[in-house]
């Protein structure tokens, strides 16, 4: 069964992407908490930061954040990855937030 994720890259549930490459597609979260909020997913499914392989599509990430936030016109901004549920991770797909456009505080709460 393909993740919510999977299904936006195959482009069989509607997603605003803004970026992909080989490894990772970046699309609009749709409930955003900044002027600009991203998710970086990696085109590989893993659950998430405690089930990541030695290597893999995972290993792009921090590239695609820059290249994304590049693409954007976004210098200053955050990166957050929730793991599990208390941290407040919802869909069983790694994903890398993207969020620019306003002050964030810290710590964050
Ligand atoms: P997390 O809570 O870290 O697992 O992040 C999951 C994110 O996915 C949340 O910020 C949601 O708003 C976002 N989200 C859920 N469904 C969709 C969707 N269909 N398209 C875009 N973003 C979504």
């Amino acid at each position: 069964m393909a993740t919510l994720f999977t299904k936006i890259i195959r482009g069989e549930i509607p997603g605003d992407i803004v970026w992909q490459d080989e490894h990772c597609v970046a699309f609009r979260d749709i409930t955003p908490q900044a002027p600009v909020h991203v998710l970086i997913v990696p085109r590989t499914e893993i659950p998430g930061v405690a089930d990541v392989p030695e290597t893999g599509d995972h290993q792009h990430l921090f590239r695609a954040a820059r290249l994304v936030a590049e693409a954007l016109g976004v210098s200053e901004y955050r990166l957050v990855v929730n793991q599990g549920e208390a941290a407040g991770q919802t869909v069983p797909h790694l994903h890398v937030h993207l969020l620019a456009g306003r002050d964030f505080t810290w710590p964050p709460g």
